[in-house]
């Protein structure tokens, strides 16, 4: 469970998230939408604990992590732009986190191999990222945090490399993975057509404050404000 409380972010003294409280259960899809520069990735690196508050509180499961260090909260954070580590082979890269942990080698081979069947990356662990399609490095790094078991995954924009097609089936793959694993994601886009299909609730956020949140047919059938109806395309 997470819980934002009041949370709010300034660079300088220029506003970018500005008094979020929002709740969000155990195994939701909760899509974070909004147009570009509404501070959808702020917001979700303050939740990870890449990016300090200016205000308010951070709750995972009751607990305050507003000054935790990122390691030590239950989350696990997919990144645009997969960042992953060039050098190392798709197996390391996988294991990574577990080997930050100190598990034992054969503790993280086995998680590995687990993982990397689960999405079909077999047959490339031993190869770098380099040589990989943006598809199959998107799977890396979604295999990355699935080995570290968080409760929550924070995923920015996870499917904005990849082409019309590939973006479209990994959709589908996405809401399966969700279903299998029951964890909560929390997932960034401004892709409407994104967040319609994928998500169980939607928060809209403009300009850094949340416009509304509910599930992807309220917003549409019945959204507060212009704004909403606008970006969602729904019938005047
Ligand atoms: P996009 O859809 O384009 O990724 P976003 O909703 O994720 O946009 P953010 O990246 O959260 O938007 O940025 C929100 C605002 O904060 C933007 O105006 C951005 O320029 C500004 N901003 C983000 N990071 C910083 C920073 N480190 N210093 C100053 N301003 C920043
Ligand atoms: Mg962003």
């Amino acid at each position: 469970r997470i819980r934002l409380d009041g949370v709010s972010k300034r660079f300088g003294t220029t506003p970018v998230v500005q008094d979020v409280n929002l709740d969000i259960a155990d195994g939701e899809f909760l899509v974070l939408l909004g147009p570009s520069g509404c501070g959808k990735s702020t917001l979700l690196r303050m939740i990870a604990g890449l990016e300090s508050l200016s205000a308010g509180r951070i709750l995972l499961d009751d607990l305050d992590v507003t000054a935790t260090p990122p390691r030590q909260r239950d989350v696990a954070m997919v990144f645009q732009s997969y960042a992953l580590y060039p050098h190392l082979t798709v197996a390391k890269n996988i294991g990574f986190p577990l080997r930050a942990r100190g598990r034992s080698r054969e503790q993280i081979r086995n998680k590995v191999t687990a993982v990397a069947a689960a999405l079909g990356l077999v047959e490339h662990l031993d190869r770098r990222p380099a040589a990989l399609s943006g598809g199959q490095r998107q799977r890396v790094a979604l295999a990355r945090a699935i080995v570290r078991e968080p409760g929550a995954f924070l995923m920015d924009e996870p499917l904005s490399n990849l082409d019309a097609a590939l973006r479209s089936a990994t959709r589908t793959e996405l809401t399966d993975l969700h279903r299998r694993l029951g964890a909560t994601f929390l997932y960034v886009t401004h892709d409407q057509v994104e967040a319609m299909t994928m998500a169980s609730r939607i928060a809209l956020l403009n300009r850094g404050r949340i416009e509304q949140v509910g599930t992807p047919s309220e917003l549409y059938d019945a959204p507060r404000s212009t704004f909403v109806a606008a970006f969602l395309g729904s019938p005047p």
